[in-house]
């Protein structure tokens, strides 16, 4: 597996983070901690009922503060500083396991829970208190802050940048996502496309897991560190 590798580029999901004790989103029912993806995390449920949804994400950015990064993100953070060649991970969660493992280099593609945006100004705030009541932007005092994440129907964040590591990456690693949300489910196929190795670690098979060269199930605290110590050679 490492022979040839220099660059990888490696995607995140939920399930990475499921052993620190956040919830994955697809669990049963399709429900996300109770709630329907549609009232929650949609432009227009903020705009429909913006305490319901401003509530919930209180209730998630102080709930994360509260877990600790699991030895998936400890391996990540390791690999990232031992390796030699590129390494750029992308990650659809908004926790910030991989930052307090170490890892430096994370792309959060569908934002951050510990960061408001403020509609007026278009300024981000790092952030870790309620937005509920509504605070002021601290750079322009407007009361127009709202969680920085991307909602359904919203554009993903930094595709330009993640789509140039792509091209440049030898190896596309997929770790603990079920595939089932685009345009984060697509990139193995890009990277099949552009003629990239690809593996993937899940607890299960994801939906795409077909297109992958190879996939090792089981839960990422054992996958992912037995991984990293091939990478870095036992
Ligand atoms: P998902 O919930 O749709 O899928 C999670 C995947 O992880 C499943 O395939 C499951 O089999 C696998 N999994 C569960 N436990 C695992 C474990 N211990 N080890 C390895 N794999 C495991 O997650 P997704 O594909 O990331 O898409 C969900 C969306 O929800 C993302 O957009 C993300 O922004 C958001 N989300 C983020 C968080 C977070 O930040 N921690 C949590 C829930 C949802």
């Amino acid at each position: 597996m490492t022979d040839a590798i220099r660059n990888i580029v490696i995607l995140t999901g939920a399930g990475i983070s499921a052993e620190s004790g956040i919830d994955t989103f697809r669990g049963a029912g399709g429900l996300w901690e109770n709630h329907r993806v549609e009232d929650v995390a949609t432009p227009e449920a903020f705009a429909r009922d913006p305490s319901l949804v401003l509530r919930f994400y209180d209730q998630r950015r102080a709930a994360i503060q509260e877990k600790l990064p699991n030895a998936a993100h400890v391996a990540l953070a390791r690999l990232e500083a031992e390796w030699t060649g590129s390494l750029l991970i992308v990650t659809q969660n908004v926790d910030d396991l991989h930052e307090r493992a170490g890892a430096g280099r994370v792309l959060h593609m569908h934002g951050e829970h510990l960061s408001a945006w403020c509609t007026s100004c278009d300024i981000r705030s790092r952030w870790r208190a309620p937005l509920l009541g509504r605070p002021p932007c601290p750079a322009c005092g407007a009361r127009s802050l709202r969680p920085d994440i991307v909602w359904f129907g919203e554009m993903p964040y930094r595709m330009g940048e993640i789509y140039a590591a792509l091209r440049e990456a030898d190896l596309f690693v997929s770790i603990g996502t079920s595939g089932a949300v685009y345009p984060a489910a697509g990139f193995v196929r890009d990277a099949r496309e552009l003629g990239k190795r690809t593996l993937e670690l899940n607890l299960e098979p994801s939906q795409g897991s077909f297109l992958f060269h190879e996939s090792r199930l089981g839960p990422a605290s054992e996958l992912v560190p037995a991984w990293v110590g091939e990478m870095l050679g036992g």
